[in-house]
């Protein structure tokens, strides 16, 4: 029972239920209807997780949150990762878990009050709108969106894209550049841009692997025309947007790679069942065979060792702050996205043509899991800071 407790291993065993009985009976019509059409059920789902007093469980209580430990969330992650919208039913998906997050540690009162308060609650959704397509968001330095002190209000103009779940948003997080005379890092702030301000465009949703998606199962493409705000909607000091970015992103990777992981096994396990029940000849079961014995084998040590790399960082992080475990944050990031992507596509492979199907899942995050070796940095920058990072060590000092 590393990283747990007989309490806490009783709540596991409540959410796990919970999953079991109220949402993997929706998955088939969660996988054929759009988003839109099935959200007034998943809000009634939602509405028992708060009876169970597990809605937004990485909060703290103050705010109306479970107030689950990071290392206790990470394990909770994995158990919602198993089914597409374990976390949106228990309101700790992202993006709106970072904004809360970010939002309570930076945030006025007034914003708590305003924005903070009813996303908690489940009331109200939120977007994070940063990447932009004409420049690379490997490198956000690049941005272009711009934010000009009017008075007491910004005047916000820009092109954005990947802006997830801005359809049906009450506001973005806009991250815009304030002073672009100062020193690279501190050119940005975040401001808070309700989506019924004048000048915010929602252009499109993006077609991605083949789905435009909807509601909170979308990325919108986004222009901002002149979108006054008052600056007081501005989150943090004035130019601390790229450390802010930063530090909502150390929790995020725990976040997303606990949600890997649950997909992980969801889908090890339909593997494993298929493998053991698919005759391919009189008396012989796909799982005779040595190459699925050995994609069982390979799967099963990966998502071990997977886990233990990502509850071994959330318990360093939790004790030393997101800093001290940069490089770890690198190393899971790249890590655990591809075991995702290898146990998935060995899962589905098993499956035949009926893996290729919604009649199933698995189809469904082959599609929409492939972006985790993108967003939040996509492998090659990870993998490129954390050697950079180890080489230092040795005296070799290369520069970003
Ligand atoms: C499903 C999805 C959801 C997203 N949601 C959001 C969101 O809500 N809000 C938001 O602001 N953004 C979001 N994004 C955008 C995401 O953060 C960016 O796609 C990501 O930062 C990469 O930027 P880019 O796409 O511009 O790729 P680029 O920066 O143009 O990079 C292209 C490719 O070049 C390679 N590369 C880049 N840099 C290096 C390097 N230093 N060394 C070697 N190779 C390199 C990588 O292979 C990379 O994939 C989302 C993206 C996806 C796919």
């Amino acid at each position: 029972m590393l990283f747990s407790n007989p309490q806490f291993e009783d709540l596991k065993e409540q959410v796990r239920r919970f999953l079991q009985h109220e949402i993997y009976p929706l998955e088939k019509d969660l996988l054929s209807k759009p988003f839109a059409q099935m959200e007034p059920v998943l809000m009634q789902k939602r509405d028992k997780v708060r009876q169970m007093g597990l809605l937004a469980p990485h909060m703290p209580p103050k705010y109306g949150g479970t107030g689950l430990s990071l290392v206790e969330l990470a394990q909770i992650g994995e158990l919602l990762g198993t089914t597409p919208y374990g976390h949106f039913v228990f309101n700790c998906h992202a993006p709106d878990a970072g904004n809360m997050e970010l939002l309570a540690h930076h945030a006025s009162d007034e914003l708590k009050e305003k924005y903070l308060l009813p996303l908690v609650k489940g009331e109200i959704r939120s977007c994070f709108s940063m990447t932009e397509p004409e420049y690379a968001g490997s490198n956000p330095l690049q941005m272009a969106t711009k934010a000009v002190v009017d008075n007491d209000h910004y005047i916000i103009n820009g092109h954005k894209w990947f802006t997830t779940a801005a359809q049906g948003a009450q506001f973005a997080v806009v991250m815009a550049v304030t002073n672009a005379q100062a020193q690279a890092y501190n050119r940005a702030a975040m401001i808070i841009v309700p989506t019924d301000t004048e000048g915010f465009e929602l252009v499109r949703n993006l077609p991605v692997m083949g789905e435009t998606g909807s509601g909170y199962a979308s990325h919108a493409e986004i222009k901002y025309h002149n979108c006054r705000v008052p600056v007081t909607n501005r989150i943090g000091a004035d130019g601390s947007g790229f450390m802010l970015a930063q530090e909502r992103l150390g929790p995020g990777r725990i976040h997303h790679c606990m949600r890997w992981i649950g997909i992980c096994e969801r889908s090890f396990d339909l593997m494993c069942r298929y493998a053991a029940t698919r005759q391919i000849d009189q008396g012989v079961m796909l799982g005779h065979k040595q190459t699925i014995q050995n994609w069982i084998a390979e799967s099963r040590a990966e998502i071990n060792a997977a886990r233990l790399m990502v509850l071994h960082t959330a318990f360093n992080m939790q004790q030393h702050g997101a800093k001290v475990v940069r490089n770890e944050i690198a190393a899971i990031k790249f890590y655990v996205a591809n075991v995702l992507q290898q146990v998935l596509d060995r899962a589905l492979q098993t499956h035949g043509a009926l893996g290729l199907t919604d009649d199933m899942v698995l189809a469904y995050w082959y599609r929409h899991e492939r972006a985790a070796r993108i967003y939040d940095g996509p492998d090659e920058v990870h993998k490129s800071s954390l050697a950079r990072s180890i080489l230092k060590q040795y005296g070799l000092d290369i520069k970003a």
